[in-house]
């Protein structure tokens, strides 16, 4: 695993070779607005070393940023007088993950500003139980 990408837009944010507006730092994490927000205060949380995605992240990265997104997310909630946050993380292309460094997206969000759920269809007959048994052989 190497610890900066010298093609990776955020290792170049990290590095302070590309700026961005920065919200946190400590030794392991960084989080800056989002250059295209949803709403205004749409900040990203991501690990200063270069890790594709969640599932390269070591545990204690993981876990530092698991509280982080719960204390910046209420900043961020409070700062912007949000009603609600979203808290997102796209893992590779076929998720919508556009930038190939884990990153995690704090999105407020109001009543009236447009969210559209993802919408769900319905499992075919039986289909539900043999994932479930599918996920669950997988379970390390
Ligand atoms: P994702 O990879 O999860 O689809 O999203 C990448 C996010 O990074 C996008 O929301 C995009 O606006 C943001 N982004 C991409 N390049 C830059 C940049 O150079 N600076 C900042 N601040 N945000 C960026
Ligand atoms: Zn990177």
């Amino acid at each position: 695993m190497e610890t900066t990408n010298n093609d990776c837009v955020f290792c170049k944010i990290v590095a302070g070779e590309i700026p961005a507006e920065k919200i946190y730092e400590d030794e392991d994490l960084f989080a800056f607005l989002d250059i295209t927000p949803i709403n205004a205060g749409h900040t990203l949380i991501i690990p200063k070393k270069h890790y594709e995605n969640l599932f390269e992240l070591p545990d204690d990265i993981l876990k530092k940023i698991s509280i982080k997104l719960r204390d910046l997310g209420a900043s961020v909630k409070e700062a912007m007088n949000a009603e609600g946050l979203n808290i997102g993380m796209n893992n590779r292309p076929a998720a919508g993950q556009i930038v190939p460094h884990a990153h995690f997206h704090l999105i407020p969000r109001y009543i009236k500003d447009g969210y559209k759920h993802w919408g769900g269809r319905k499992y075919d007959e039986g289909e539900i139980t043999k994932v479930a048994k599918e996920i669950r052989e997988r379970i390390k």
